[in-house]
């Protein structure tokens, strides 16, 4: 017994909607020029398939055709075993009765396209539906009556069209068949993009402030350094630090200190300009990276975010907090590599936090990029 999966929705596969148009009047007509069916076939062989050899046979053709397919393994594999068989021998009868009728016509083509498709989808392989309906198209042969092969010329029409009509369905339902294998794989491919943006953005992000991570902001800082060496354009770096944090987390502890860094990161962010990159490089420490930016430029942005941190207390729950930053800032040179800007806005970091913390301090000794 042939057998189909019982969830198999044969109707709903079928039903129009189901495939996508693809087949507009140029493209059915070169179609069937490729295939030499003409309008003689269209008006007479169509009509003579049906009459002569499928509406008297119908039912022995399906029943002679779901045996030969229970008798290939890789179909029984395919569909597993099913009760459905009923159903199967009516979606055979309905595809036989309408084989080459009114061939030339779009809904033909879109209604052979969903044929193709219903099979993909539960899993028939193409070289599988291929081979089982080279069987078909020897079985219609074989049903040709004899009243016709008396006629050698009825005969040898006939016979033609029912390998051109089946080299047709065929065309059809590999056409399905590839277009199911292309959208598969665009859509494996949407989700390996996505997957692959999901990580790269997991890479450079820091977990708690969602700001970019120490490593990431390495690697702008060493772009952004050989950019204003290259075009001679003044780089600016603020490194900034909360203030007596290890009390924060003492008092109130790690969840609390957890939530100040959050909310004093965004704060931080809103302090700055949109095209400034702010980075959590350290527990409590943040780098900012201000291009196009000169000390005196960087100073109003490092005064701006310090204003930011304290001018309301952040509320964590019950607890509210007056939480202050300390800012060091230094000016990119042409002999800087990345650790030596660093090194220099740390130093700064570090004159601010001397001179009583929430202040900002510019690096010592400045000489700027460029000797003009
Ligand atoms: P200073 O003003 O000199 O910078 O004092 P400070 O207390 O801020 O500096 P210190 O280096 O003594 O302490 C920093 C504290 O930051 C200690 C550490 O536990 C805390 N810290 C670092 N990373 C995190 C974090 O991810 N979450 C929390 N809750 N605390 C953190
Ligand atoms: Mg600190
Ligand atoms: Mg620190």
């Amino acid at each position: 017994m042939p057998c189909y999966k019982a969830k198999i929705d044969w109707a709903k596969m079928l039903s129009p909607g189901s495939g996508r148009c693809v087949h507009d009047a140029n493209a059915i007509a070169e179609r069937l020029k490729l295939l030499d069916l003409d309008g003689a076939d269209a008006a007479l062989s169509g009509q003579a398939l049906q009459e002569f050899v499928i509406a008297p046979n119908i039912d022995a053709i399906v029943e002679s055709f779901c045996e030969m397919l229970t008798q290939i393994e890789a179909f029984n594999v395919a569909v597993e075993k099913h009760s459905d068989f009923e159903r199967l021998q009516h979606t055979l009868k309905v595809y036989l009765l309408s084989l080459g009728v009114r061939f030339d016509k779009p809904a033909y083509f879109e209604e052979r396209r969903r044929v193709g498709k219903a099979h993909q989808q539960i899993g028939i392989s193409q070289v599988l539906y291929q081979c089982a309906f080279r069987r078909l198209q020897n079985l219609l042969i074989g049903f040709i009556p004899r009243e016709v092969r008396r006629d050698e010329e009825a005969y040898d029409r006939l016979l033609k069209f029912v390998l051109k009509i089946t080299a047709l369905d065929m065309s059809l339902a590999v056409e399905s068949y590839c277009d199911a294998r292309v959208s598969g794989l665009k859509e494996s491919l949407e989700s390996e993009r996505d997957e692959t943006e999901r990580l790269r953005k997991l890479s450079i992000t820091d977990w708690l402030t969602d700001l970019h991570n120490h490593s990431y902001s390495r690697g702008c800082l060493s772009a952004a350094l050989d950019r204003a060496k290259r075009e001679g354009s003044p780089l600016c770096v603020i490194m900034a630090d909360l203030d007596h944090f290890k009390q924060i987390n003492d008092t109130h502890g790690h969840l609390i200190g957890d939530e100040v860094l959050r909310i004093a990161a965004a704060r931080m962010v809103s302090g700055a300009r949109a095209a400034d990159r702010v980075a959590r490089y350290g527990g409590e420490e943040f780098l900012f990276i201000l291009q196009d930016t000169d000390l005196e430029g960087g100073v109003e942005v490092a005064e701006r975010v310090r204003a930011r941190l304290n001018s309301d207390a952040i509320h964590c729950g019950e607890t509210s907090l007056n939480v202050t930053l300390s800012l060091g800032l230094a000016q990119a040179r042409n002999s800087d590599a990345v650790d030596d800007l660093i090194e220099r806005a740390d130093s700064a970091l570090y004159a601010a936090k001397a001179a009583g913390r929430d202040c900002v301090r510019v690096e010592q000794q400045y000489k700027p990029l460029l000797s003009a």
